[in-house]
């Protein structure tokens, strides 16, 4: 049996001391806010991801917090459909009665903790560096404490800190675009139940929702912007969005209403240009730490919950922590590098803003053959655990 200290406490984290745990292995996890933040998003997760998700045995208790989710459709400005997405067959053929599911990134955070002993989580501890010596790893924190282990994995997120000090040059990207996201109660807005994600691509920018559960709606709309972290644009309000998205098909105007000031986030959006290495000896990067992408697919979350099940997988039958971490890298990188690039690719063309190549986009959507968007499906949902 190995030790292993994992360093965050996302959705990456949580299902890596998950997933080592099985295999029989210790893991504690450590993160740096005083508890759990509350993030106000809602996710998708792809049938992919369930399936990775039941080979924890948690499938059918994630699929219960939210809700089941068939397909994406994507509209003009006006309303028109430019191209449905029906994903279900797909999902039929490759995992039976496993399907998409849209639900509150906390409600998922907060499941995954509930899954792990007591103690197993220590927050408050800020990771500030790590040292090597011939008996293992050591993680350093804020506080002055310490702990040992014989291998760290690092699910410190997008700046993770353990990626700086192993590769300093490896910095996030910005896509050109902004978003603003929150989860809203729109009960009372009475929408169908269509079990798709429904956005809608004009020239201001993208807006999407998703029912996430009990009425809950998740929406985020974007924006392109030339300079990340804009000032005037961290100040924008939902009156400033319901400018924004005027003329915008119903229900956008009604979605962007409910929410109140306090539940608007604001992220520009960003990823990690694919890296050649993820294990650097005893020390793994690992979710977004290690390959945090543009939100396009709708997959950064669920390529953390694949690693942390391969990641299962390769420290079975005793393998030394290296080895496992090599093997990790070996089955890893070239699935989550084409999701990273096809994601970005996807979002470029999204946030076309030129009337002229808005109009050619819009009528290739139109045309686009069903195998085409099959093919695409079939990439994201093509795992091998
Ligand atoms: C607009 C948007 C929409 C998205 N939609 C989807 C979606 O629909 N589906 C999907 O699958 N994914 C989606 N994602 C991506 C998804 O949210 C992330 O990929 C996922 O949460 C990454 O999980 P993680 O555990 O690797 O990192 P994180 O969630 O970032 O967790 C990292 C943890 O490490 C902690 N930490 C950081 N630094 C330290 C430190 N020094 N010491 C200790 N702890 C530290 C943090 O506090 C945090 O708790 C979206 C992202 C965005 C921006």
């Amino acid at each position: 049996m190995a030790h292993f200290l994992v360093i965050g406490a996302g959705i990456g984290g949580l299902t890596t001391a998950l997933a080592l745990r099985q295999a029989g292995h210790e893991a504690a996890v450590y993160e740096a806010a005083p508890k759990l933040r509350e993030m106000g998003a809602g996710l998708v997760l792809g049938a992919n991801t369930m399936q990775a998700l039941q080979r924890l045995g948690l499938a059918e208790a994630v699929a219960s917090l939210g809700e089941p989710l068939h397909g994406l459709t994507i509209f003009d400005e006006a309303g028109r459909v430019l191209l449905d997405v029906n994903a279900a067959p797909f999902a039929a053929r490759q995992f039976g009665q496993l399907t998409n599911i849209a639900l509150r990134h906390a409600a998922l955070q907060h499941f995954l903790l509930r899954q792990l002993r007591a103690g197993t989580v220590h927050t408050g501890k800020q990771f500030t560096h790590f040292t090597l010596d011939p008996a293992g790893v050591t993680a350093h924190f804020a506080d002055g404490s310490t702990a040992t282990a014989d291998a760290l994995v690092a699910a410190d997120g997008l700046h993770s800190r353990v990626r700086r000090q192993l590769l300093p040059e490896a910095r996030p990207r910005y896509a050109g675009y902004t978003c603003w996201r929150a989860v809203v109660d729109a009960s009372g807005l009475n929408l169908p139940r269509t079990g798709r994600f429904q956005e809608t691509w004009g020239r201001a920018g993208r807006f999407g929702y998703v029912p996430v559960g009990e009425g809950l709606v998740y929406w985020f709309g974007t924006l392109n912007s030339p300079q990340p972290q804009q000032p005037d644009l961290a100040c924008y309000t939902t009156a400033d969005l319901r400018r924004l998205f005027a003329g915008y098909h119903a229900p956008v105007a009604d979605l962007l209403h409910l929410t109140p000031e306090a539940r608007l986030l604001w992220h520009d959006i960003v990823d990690l240009p694919p890296l050649r290495r993820y294990a650097h000896g005893r020390v793994l990067l690992l979710g977004d730490a290690a390959h945090a992408t543009t939100p396009n697919l709708g997959q950064g979350a669920g390529q953390a919950v694949e690693d942390a099940v391969v990641l299962g997988q390769c420290v079975t039958n005793g393998a030394a922590p290296e080895a496992a971490f090599r093997e990790f890298e070996r089955r890893r990188r070239h699935r989550t590098h084409r999701i990273v690039s096809r994601s970005w690719r996807v979002g470029q063309v999204a946030q076309w803003q030129h009337p002229a190549l808005i109009a050619a986009r819009n009528a290739l959507l139109r045309l686009t053959p069903r195998f085409v968007t099959d093919w695409q499906t079939q990439f994201i949902y093509r795992t091998r655990f």
